[in-house]
């Protein structure tokens, strides 16, 4: 399989390449050359079908074999031996409860496994490369526990001090891998961001510690994701559809590939919560920038989704200077619009959105328990507020569970009076040593710590 970026002006790659490089050198996100179609005879354990599916994108780096140990290895993480456990809330309406990894949110699902990637990759070609990344919180966690264990990586992750939960600070400074440093900045979540933009677009830094990505830019993990929407659709015999709880379209995208690879979904339930942007993009086919209002489901506070990118590529037939030029505009103007026929092609028949304010996503969290003895966490409720209002008799309705409810537990004690326990593997997690330092916002001084940890 060979990638290409979606802004086409960049080298055509394979797999173990795309993996390394994160952020293609045009600026633009690798995908496939093509879909591939499922296979018919599909296995049922997680681990199997995982390998399954994802062989195709990956062949000729990773032999089946590996794929398949590899695998094996990310999944035996998951405190369920289903891996990612359907759960019926109310009648035709499931839950696809995809938080039982080491860092209770989904990303455990994509993120274990890239470690893999990594440390396969670089022990064979005897590589050394360094991640930094900006988290709001639920990425730099699932990262640290994804690739603390690997050999061949240092990782820099920068959270912003003072804005994210304990459960979430604890899991990223209490790791002690000595490869791993989890750093408070002085600033918001997008200075963050920025400080990560600002050390990607110093060409001379970037080469020297050979950064890389692991946020959901990162074509592996959008591919690992592609597989939890084929194992809900086994579970039945006739199409379903998807809620899926938004913010920067990874998911819901991996959705989306499921269906051209053969899966039979109907409709992909795109869930915002106040920061709508991509539900008023489905509403009226125009993407408009406004700003960010920090939300109960934190995750999803985002501005601008960066995978909708790959979508916008097949909507342009994958003309990769279209694409580049649509979303300059998009830069410069803060807004731009569809085409009808894109519309029609490509959104009409495959997506449904809606949102949820914090006032819903409380009620819907009371309401799930009260009825069904359900705690769920507040972006899971926004996907199933969302759901509610999309469910069609005789479709099933799955939504994703992307978080466990002790990840976010003012939230659920605030709807429900119960402070929802961790489970066994964090239970100690506020007993056990924090390691993490305090930088100012600025650039200077955390390349400089950049250079003093990476080798
Ligand atoms: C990251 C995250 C999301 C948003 O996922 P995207 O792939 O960015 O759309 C939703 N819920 C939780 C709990 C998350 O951690």
């Amino acid at each position: 399989m060979q990638y290409v970026s979606t802004r086409g002006a960049a080298p055509v790659l394979g797999f173990a390449d795309v993996v390394l490089e994160g952020l293609a050198e045009d600026g633009g996100l690798y995908v496939p050359q093509s879909w591939p179609t499922l296979n018919k005879d599909r296995p049922r354990a997680y681990a199997e079908l995982a390998a399954s599916v994802m062989q195709p994108f990956v062949e000729p780096d990773f032999s089946a074999d590996t794929l398949l140990s590899l695998c094996q290895q990310a999944y035996s993480t998951f405190g369920q031996p289903q891996v990612v456990p359907l759960v019926e809330i109310e009648p035709n309406h499931y839950l696809l409860e995809l938080f039982h990894g080491p860092t209770l949110a989904f990303k455990d699902v994509a993120l274990q496994l890239l470690g893999l990637f990594f440390d396969n990759i670089l022990s064979s070609r005897s590589e050394r490369i360094t991640i930094v990344a900006a988290t709001s919180g639920d990425t730099g966690s699932a990262a640290i526990d994804g690739v603390s264990k690997c050999k061949n990586v240092d990782m820099v992750i920068l959270y912003p001090n003072g804005r994210v939960s304990d459960v979430q600070r604890r899991q990223m400074t209490t790791v002690q891998s000595p490869n791993v440093h989890a750093i408070a900045i002085d600033g918001t979540f997008d200075d963050c961001q920025d400080l990560v933009k600002a050390m990607f677009n110093d060409t001379a830094f970037r080469n020297t510690h050979r950064l890389a990505a692991v946020n959901s830019i990162n074509w592996s993990r959008v591919m690992a994701q592609i597989v939890y929407y084929v194992s809900a659709s086994d579970h039945f015999t006739t199409p379903i559809d998807v809620t899926v709880p938004t913010g920067n379209f990874g998911n819901v995208l991996s959705g989306w590939i499921a269906k051209q690879m053969g899966t039979p979904l109907r409709h992909l339930v795109v869930a915002s919560n106040s920061n709508d942007i991509l539900t008023r993009f489905f509403e009226n086919q125009t993407m408009t920038v406004s700003g960010v209002t920090p939300s109960l489901s934190p995750s999803m506070d985002i501005q601008v989704s960066s995978n909708f990118e790959r979508l916008l590529f097949e909507m342009n037939d994958r003309d990769g200077s279209a694409t580049a030029q649509q979303l300059q505009r998009f830069r410069e103007s803060g807004t731009f619009a569809v085409e009808p026929n894109q519309y029609a092609q490509w959104i009409a028949p495959n997506f449904r959105a809606g949102r949820c304010d914090d006032a819903q996503t409380l009620d819907t969290i009371r309401d799930i328990y009260a009825t069904s003895g359900t705690l769920i966490d507040p972006h899971t409720a926004v996907g199933v507020h969302v759901a509610r209002q999309h469910m069609k008799p005789d479709i099933p309705m799955v939504t994703l569970a992307t978080a466990h409810p002790a990840k976010f537990p003012d939230a659920v004690e605030q709807a429900t009076g119960i402070r929802p326990g961790l489970p066994e593997h964090l239970v100690d997690l506020f007993e056990r040593p924090e390691h993490t330092q305090l930088l100012p916002l600025d650039l200077g001084t955390v390349q400089k710590f950049v250079n003093s940890v990476a080798h």
